[in-house]
């Protein structure tokens, strides 16, 4: 019984909650279970563990993002250091994102995805309209802190925390007064994500014996090309992209960074949430990459709202794939539209499950290609999006690694270790 909740077993425990989780689920499918009727097992029961999981660890993200990212900036000993980190974090951001879509579109044409395909377009789907630049910048800042954190819109928790933070280091002494409460509860939450990750096996298991039992395989052969490239890029993206500019920015061992991120990436891709993710790829960063709290609580969360690599390589594959079916010819000028509005609507997207496909409407709608056609990759999107958010939130440790490493605030003991590193980092 132990084992099964020691924490230096979560990830195998993970792991064989996964695996269970799969089998389970592949033999209701085989029994005939179908999205519509998924029989008390999966529909009920797994459905009911799957979402109170992801609903205890998305409670966190609030408080945790709040906290982590006021300490956080208090702590900087140079507030001007906030703006380097900053725009050394965006560049990386956007330039990831570029490379991601990049590859996706060039393998897409390369392949000539969709070309013979057969558009059966009579499913429904309906977007909404791009935001604009405007409006995207707009929102970033709340008319009230507390609207901005019972919507859970990020973005502007996040400009709240810094500014907040900003003020408490140039406040003196009560400033320190706070920041000593502001550490203890930070402390505290960070607590609550470790002791809530005793539950993962078991809610990874739902979840995955959920999707499992009500995915249609036979789906996934009709759109085999489509799946297949996705999932090329996605793997093409993580391991070359990801692995060589790791290797490049910070000269340490790019296995070793996956090797550390493996339990973030098995959740990620349990739960299709970068989100839900965000509690433990803040506490991973900081006890198993080894990313001081400086960093990473201002990279991490700002990289779950902003940065999808994983999503934009979706919706780069997606249009080539769709726009060759139709024998539509976007051209150059089009690929451009799909980049500008692919990376305007993932700002301010918070990453849920599915959520891609909401941000590829958009695209569609901006380029126009009919919307109904969405309908048609639908069936295998769930698949996709558990690894394309494992993609997403691998993106946003490994550009936190490398600003942090560049900024000294990186201790290589803890990223070499074993076994993750519990004491406060000062
Ligand atoms: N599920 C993805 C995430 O949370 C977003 C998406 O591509 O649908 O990162």
């Amino acid at each position: 019984m132990n084992a099964l909740f020691d924490p230096r077993h979560l990830t195998r425990n993970i792991l064989i909650g996964m695996a269970l989780g799969a089998a389970i689920g592949t033999v209701l499918n085989l029994s005939g279970a179908t999205p519509e009727e998924p029989g008390f097992l999966a529909g009920d029961l797994f459905q009911l563990i799957g979402d109170v999981f992801v609903r205890s660890l998305q409670l966190l993200v609030v408080p945790l993002v709040l906290l982590s990212l006021i300490v956080g900036t208090a702590s900087l000993d140079d507030v001007r250091k906030l703006g380097r980190i900053g725009v050394k974090t965006l560049v990386f951001y956007i330039g990831t994102t570029a490379i991601a879509i990049t590859i996706a579109m060039g393998m897409a044409i390369l392949f000539r995805a969709g070309s013979g395909f057969q558009l059966d377009l009579d499913t429904a789907f309906s977007a909404k309209e791009s935001p604009g630049l405007r409006a995207v910048l707009t929102n970033i800042f709340p008319r009230n802190p507390f609207a901005a954190m019972a919507e859970g819109n990020m973005l502007q928790v996040i400009l709240f925390a810094i500014l907040f933070g900003i003020a408490m280091c140039l406040a003196g002494a009560p400033g320190q007064r706070v920041l000593a409460i502001a550490k203890d509860l930070n402390e505290v939450v960070m607590k609550l994500v470790v002791v809530l990750m005793m539950a993962a096996p078991f809610g990874v298991f739902a979840l995955v014996g959920k999707t499992f039992a009500v995915q249609g395989f036979s789906t996934i052969a009709a759109l085999g090309q489509y799946f297949v490239l996705v999932l090329g890029a996605l793997l093409l993206h993580m391991f070359v992209t990801y692995g060589v500019l790791f290797k490049l920015f910070t000269g340490l061992n790019p296995m070793r960074f996956f090797k550390q991120m493996r339990r973030v990436q098995l959740f990620a891709f349990s739960t299709a949430s970068s989100n839900a993710t965000l509690p433990l790829n803040l506490e991973n960063a900081e006890h198993n990459l080894g990313i001081k709290r400086s960093i990473g609580s201002f990279t991490i969360p700002l990289g779950a709202t902003i940065n999808m690599d994983g999503t934009a390589i979706m919706q780069g594959v997606a249009t080539v794939f769709i726009s060759t079916a139709l024998g539509v010819e976007l051209g150059l000028q089009g690929y451009m539209m799909v980049i500008l509005t692919a990376t305007l609507a993932s700002v301010g997207t918070a990453g849920v499950p599915g959520v891609g496909l909401v941000m590829l409407a958009m695209v569609f709608q901006q380029v126009g290609l009919p919307l109904e056609a969405i309908g048609v990759i639908l069936g295998v999107d769930r698949l996709l999006d558990m690894v394309r958010t494992s993609v997403n939130v691998t993106g946003d440790a490994m550009v936190s690694t490398i600003v942090a490493k560049s900024e000294g605030e990186f201790r290589e003991d803890i990223f070499e270790a074993e076994e993750p590193h519990w004491e406060e980092m000062k």
